[in-house]
This record gives structure tokens, sequence and C-alpha cells, in this order.
């Protein structure tokens, strides 16, 4: 190992080479073949206590916001530390479901739901419907009335605060598409209050991800919480305050406030209005207890750059191409090997292809390389571009490595697509 690095939870160096829990990544990887996801299932108990004892004795729900790793042996492990869920879509919920997971500790979030999703998500009996526009409120008020349902609400604050983070995860700014401002979502608790299919049960925001600091929060907080006092002087009384998830994690060297630090400040403010507190975190339960495991196929030295050609690419790990994450990349044996300044790139066919850039490494052919804080929007936004598999998943749990999801075959890339009869029947003429 050439440099010093601050380890993930879950994660360790001994003499030189990197452990998910008591297990060697080169271990794993000649047992499961790369690229791979791993994760350590310690390293996610840890993360969800430090959530629960942040909230110290008050009344709380955290609700896992799905997206950020949606692997139903995650969800099931979450479930049974008493999580709650944030999905934004059907299938999110379905895998909940298929986890075991509770609905009624269910939020929906999301600005398109459909009357497919919607009436999925009343029938199975979620906690909360996170409204975010009157066209979507009228909607779940239809469907709830043709299923002879009562739609439990919250209603989406804008609270127009700038989260200090990369614009394409802000979310709480009047020109973000996310939620209503305070004017239209005291118009929408009106008409839910009046409805008798809608019961307006909480209020929630979310303004962005990868958060490092608590003002954000804490601004936006005092905005549900003006709405909350006003809403309470017109008659309606509201249970529950969801401030949403964003709280970020060290990908490098960020200085990230810790969850009882920001649940101490939110409760500062909350506390007076003995509602129960909800939150949406993704990244900051899962995100460093993952890393991809990836071998070096080629070297390959370039006239002004040197390159490492690995066996994981852009579409097994998009942050670094979609947002230019920078995410630690170290070698995961000791190595002999004279460092160079190389860019670690995957074989896909686009130059934005790559999983860091001027990384110094020790290297040769052959090598196995560990991409850490990949536990979070890592494997949930692969894809099969290029035609490429996606990874397996494993769980590590002290000694022993888990499946949890099996390597795809390539079979499997073109089960659903068809072959029409018309195409190639015809003989050529020509
Ligand atoms: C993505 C999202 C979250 C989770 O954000 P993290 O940064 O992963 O904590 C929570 N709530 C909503 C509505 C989201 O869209």
């Amino acid at each position: 190992m050439s440099h010093d690095h601050n380890m993930p939870d879950g994660f360790s160096v001994r003499e030189g080479s990197l452990f998910c829990e008591a297990v060697s990544a080169d271990s794993l990887a000649q047992r499961f073949a790369t690229p791979l996801y791993v994760y350590s299932q310690t390293a996610i108990t840890d993360a969800f206590a430090e959530w629960t004892e942040a909230f110290g004795g008050a009344e709380h729900l955290i609700c896992f916001a799905v997206k950020a790793n949606s692997n139903i042996a995650i969800l099931k492990l979450l479930a049974s530390l008493g999580s709650g869920f944030d999905i934004v879509s059907g299938g999110e919920l379905r895998r909940v479901l298929a986890a075991g997971g509770d609905a009624g500790k269910v939020v929906f979030s999301g600005v398109g739901k459909s009357a497919a999703e919607i009436e999925l998500a009343l029938t199975a009996g979620i906690r909360c419907f996170n409204v975010e526009s009157a066209s979507e409120l009228a909607l779940i008020e239809r469907i709830a009335r043709n299923l002879n349902k009562v739609a439990p609400i919250s209603i989406r604050l804008n609270p127009d605060v700038d989260a200090k983070t990369h614009p394409y995860i802000s979310t709480g700014l009047k020109e973000n598409k996310f939620g209503v401002d305070a004017e239209v979502a005291r118009a929408l608790y009106r008409t839910a209050h009046e409805s008798d299919v809608l019961l307006p049960v909480g209020i929630d925001c979310h303004i962005g991800s990868q958060l490092t600091e608590i003002e954000p929060f804490i601004d936006s907080v005092k905005h549900l919480k003006n709405l909350v006092l006003d809403l309470r002087s017109s008659g309606i009384e509201l249970q529950h305050i969801d401030i949403g998830g964003g709280l970020g994690i060290r990908y490098r060297d960020e200085e990230v406030p810790s969850a009882k630090v920001l649940i101490t400040s939110v409760r500062d403010q909350l506390d007076d209005l003995s509602m129960e507190l909800m939150i949406e975190p993704g990244r900051s339960i899962v995100g460093n207890a993952g890393a991809l495991l990836t071998r070096v196929m080629v070297i390959k030295e370039g006239e002004t750059k040197d390159f490492a050609v690995v066996d994981a690419a852009m579409n097994d790990l998009l942050r670094p191409a979609l947002y230019s994450a920078w995410q630690t990349i170290i070698e995961t044996a000791p190595s002999s090997v004279q460092t160079r300044v190389y860019d670690v790139v995957g074989p896909v066919c686009e130059t934005g292809d790559f999983l860091g850039k001027d990384r110094e490494l020790g290297i040769t052919e052959g090598d196995l390389l560990a991409v850490l804080g990949a536990g979070a929007y890592s494997f949930t936004m692969s894809s099969n571009y290029n035609s490429r598999p996606r990874a397996a998943e494993i769980l590590v749990s002290g000694t022993d490595a888990h499946v949890i999801r099996k390597r795809e075959r390539v079979e499997d890339l073109w089960a659903d697509e068809c072959l029409p009869e018309h195409i190639g029947s015809q003989a050529h003429d020509d």
C-alpha cells in the first residue's frame, strides 16, 4: 500500500492486504470473480444503530432510501433492525415487500407517481404519500375513492434553501422540480383536510444529497416548523415531520457532521412541537459499507497519460462519470511495483468511462483494485451498456461471504428480446 487511507467501517488493511470484515478481498475475487460488489453487514448495522442512537428517546422513524441500495438482502437486514423505507417507485415497494419489510413503515416520494403505483401503495397500506403537486393529490384522491380507502398524505415542501452540494443532487431550490412552495402547500393541505378520503398526517422535505453542513438542514426545518404552526392555527394537526435524507459521507477528506449532531440540532428546533420525527437517509447508511473489486486488465502507457484499464466500467459504477464523483481506489495486496500515476478506466466505448483520474498506484496487469465508498448509488445505477452483465453482490458477515445477487449471465441480456418472423424470412432477390 503506497498511501495512508482512512478506511471506511467494515474494511481494514492488514499487512498490506484489504479485508472486508474477516474475509480478504483477494479471496472474494478468487471465489466470485470480478467486477464484484462487496458489502460489510456490520458496517450497515452500525450505521443504522448510529441513527437510532442519535434520536435518543425521541419518537422517530428512520426510512431507508431504497434507491441508494435496493438489494432485497440489504432491505431485509434493515427491516430486521426496525427500519422503515422511503420509496420512489412501485418497483421499490415490491422490493420492500419481497424483503419482508413492513408497508406500514413506507413513505412514497417522487414527482411522478403513476395510477398503478398509487393503487399498489394504497392496497399495501403504506404509511404515507409524500405528495409533490396538486395533480398528484387529485389523482391520489380519485384512486382512494375508487378503492374505498383513506390515503394518508404529507406535502413535500420546497423550502428554497441552497444545500451547497453538486447541482445534480441539489433538490431544495425553487428552480428544482421537487416539492411545492409554502403557499401551494397550504392550499393542498386545505384540500386534503376537506376531503373525506385524504388524511393529512405529516409534512416532508428533502433538499439534496451528500450534504456536509448542518445549516441547510436547519434552514429547511425552520420552514417546515413555520408551516406546521400555521396549519395548526387553522385547525390542521399533523403527526410527523419528515426532514428527508441527504447527510453526506466521507469519500475523500470531507468533514461530515455525525447523525447525533444533526439530530440534536434538529430536535432543538422541533421538540416543542411534540411530533414524531422522520428521516430518510440512504447514502449515510450504506455508502461506506461497500466496495467494488476490479482487476487490472491492461496497463497502457500513453504519450501524456498512463491508463490502467480495469474490468469494471461506467456501467458498473456511474458516479464518477455522472457527477465527477471522487472515490478512493486502492491496491488490495502489497505490491513491489514502482508507483505511477494512472487514469483508471473501464473497457466501455466512452471517454467518460473512468473510475478515477490521476491515481498513484503500484500495479501490474492482473492485480486487484478496490473502489471504496461503493455501497450507495453504485450497483443501483448500474446498467448493461455495451452488453456487459451486471456484477455479483456479496454480503460479508465476519468470516462468511453470502452471495446476495448472482452475476448476470450474458444470455440473460437478450432473454426478453424477440425475433419477429418477418425479419429474414424473404429471400434476397438481387
Ligand atoms: C434520494 C432521496 C433520499 C436519500 O438521500 P441520501 O442522500 O441517500 O440520504 C431521501 N429522500 C428522498 C425524497 C430522496 O429522493
